[in-house]
């Protein structure tokens, strides 16, 4: 039987995959920018090879310009360019990737940054062109070619005078309509701002002439408007620099630069991974809470490149929640992306590089903790709260990793303390870690609860915040030592006998505490003589685990 070829509509076909895979238009100019850098690419690995070809890098760059009145966009590179028949199948097969092609023929070699895979980015130029017009010369050819295509009704290709290797791409920019907006791809600013926010770091120069304002010949006040070649891009991107050529005002520069935050970074990690997964990352601790940081409405994540190029803006599955506040990007070459390149494979590779991110966090906080706990306090204030919620939620799965980042006011110290510190301070006859819940540190100091494990000399662990006692019964334990409040019944502390039994007491005022109970009842399941009161007069305490202030707390939250 013959076998027959699968028909499609090509032109339909076109039109549904670039608008089901991109979500935004701009992504444009990143997906022909990344090619014109993968086409300046293929000239130097080229070159690695062929003496006969010198790669001078100055002699290479990407150039954009703007012409309004005839409403097109042109972006133009120096790269090895197409022959007519790459520009057949390159261009006119979707879903072909010459640069994937060329990768595999380089394989031998490594290191290599290209961009293309998919076979599909140029097409995204249809998502705001009209027609879009190709011209190009091969590395090595006589002839250049122009190809041109308004996206419905396929494509031609003819011979074109063309002096220098390389391609330049003209879209003719769509007009506005009633629901989509356009004319935004003719505005210099508008292309300035896209190019910074996904090509910074393409690795030539994307050269774009801009209006300035520069003082006239002769003057300082007045000023007169030049137009001027400006190069857009940063070009080397920070995180790939090494670490002993930064200063701490370079990572401030770039936190500020990329508005992680309005504030100063209160610390930052840069890592740069040679391991089972090669990644470059720079992370900051921020000094202060983002408005929004304890709502729904913040989300937390990382700027995620891959191989330079901006893939997105808040990835979150690099940050675990108790991680949130983390702000910053990590740039990779092994990620598998899907193929709008907007959203990644829930790949093993990402697992690995959110893991290491993570104890890369953590290691920084507890250095923090140890060599300057005045910042550390700092960020304790701000984010603390979160790391109790941390170790609350999933049940407790991430005690491990977050226990000793936890501080508490400390009764004795007079200040926070971490569960290390108050472990190893505590005396051979002390059983539990004490705690007391309050209000604010000075209501808790005047508990009545307090006072006869102050008296035995045991340090107390000041817990004023709600999450705080829950936090804790999620732990259970800090070094094999139970929590255990002071104003449970049993403290494990054996009160002095000199006087009479509590018991005894009980027996001989059993009508008096009948009566008290019944005055209270409801509030009160049973009133008790105590031997641990020193000063006062009356105590409230608990039995089993709920505590009064869990109590209060509990009863606060709406059901
Ligand atoms: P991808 O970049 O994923 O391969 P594209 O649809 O963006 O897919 O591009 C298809 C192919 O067209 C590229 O692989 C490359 O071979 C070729 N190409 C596109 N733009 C250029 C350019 N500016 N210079 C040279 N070749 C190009
Ligand atoms: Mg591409």
């Amino acid at each position: 039987m013959e076998k027959k070829q699968f028909q499609a509509e090509s032109t339909r076909l076109l039109e549904m995959m670039i608008h089901s895979i991109y979500t935004q238009k701009e992504i444009f100019l990143r997906e022909l920018i990344s090619n014109a850098s993968d086409a300046i690419d293929k000239i130097y690995y080229k070159s690695l090879t062929d003496p006969q070809l010198v790669f001078d890098k100055d002699n290479y760059f990407i150039k954009i310009t703007i012409d309004k009145d005839a409403r097109e966009l042109t972006i133009t590179d120096t790269g090895i360019g197409m022959t007519a028949e790459e520009l057949e199948t390159n261009l006119g097969v979707i879903a072909k990737s010459g640069s994937l092609a060329f990768k595999k023929e380089i394989e031998a070699q490594d290191g290599y940054n290209i961009i293309g895979q998919f076979g599909v980015g140029f097409y995204s130029a249809f998502m705001v062109a009209d027609v879009v017009t190709v011209i190009s010369k091969a590395l090595g050819a006589e002839q250049g070619y122009k190809w041109q295509s308004s996206g419905a009704d396929g494509y031609t290709i003819e011979p074109y005078d063309k002096e220098t290797v390389g391609t330049t791409i003209i879209l003719k920019i769509k007009e506005n309509t009633e629901e989509e907006r356009y004319d935004e791809f003719l505005e210099e600013y508008r292309l300035r701002a896209i190019i910074k926010k996904y090509s910074d770091f393409i690795r030539y120069p994307i050269k774009m002439d801009v209006t300035t304002h520069k003082p006239k010949e002769g003057s300082d006040k007045e000023f007169e408007e030049v137009r001027e070649e400006q190069v857009i891009n940063s070009m080397v991107p920070i995180w790939r620099k090494n670490k002993s050529e930064l200063t701490d005002e370079d990572y401030e520069q770039f936190y500020a630069s990329k508005h992680y935050g309005f504030d100063k970074p209160l610390s930052h990690i840069h890592v740069s991974a040679d391991g089972a997964v090669v990644y470059q990352a720079i992370l900051y601790i921020p000094e202060s809470i983002p408005f929004d940081y304890y709502t729904k409405e913040y989300e937390k994540g990382l700027e995620l490149y891959a191989n330079g190029v901006l893939i997105m803006n808040k990835c979150a599955d690099l940050l675990p929640d108790y991680f949130s506040f983390v702000k910053g990007m990590v740039d990779s070459e092994s990620l598998s992306l899907n193929i709008s390149r907007e959203m990644l494979q829930h790949d093993r590779q990402l697992k690995l590089i959110a893991k290491n991110i993570a104890s890369k966090i953590k290691g920084q906080l507890q250095s923090m903790q140890k060599n300057e706990r005045e910042k550390y306090e700092k960020f304790y204030q701000a984010f603390g709260r979160q790391l109790k919620y941390g170790v609350y939620s999933d049940f407790g799965t991430h005690k491990e990793t977050l226990q000793d980042l936890l501080m508490f006011y400390s009764s004795k110290e007079k200040k926070l303390v971490t569960l290390a510190e108050y472990v190893e301070r505590m005396p051979e006859d002390q059983k539990y870690i004490y705690y007391a819940t309050g209000e604010s540190n000075e209501r808790i100091e005047k508990l009545p609860q307090t006072e006869l494990v102050a008296d035995k000399g045991y340090e107390i662990l000041y817990f004023t915040e709600d999450i705080d006692e829950f936090a804790i019964k999620m732990m259970r334990t800090y070094k094999e030592k139970e929590f255990r409040s002071v104003s449970s019944a049993d403290l494990g502390i054996e009160a002095d006998d000199s006087d009479k039994s509590a018991d005894a007491e009980n027996a001989e005022n059993q009508e008096l505490f009948a009566y008290m109970k019944s005055l209270l009842e409801g509030k009160v399941t049973s009133v008790k003589a105590s031997k641990r009161l020193k000063s006062h007069p009356v105590c409230l305490s608990s039995e089993g685990d709920v505590t009064i202030e869990m109590e209060k707390v509990l009863n606060a939250m709406p059901n």
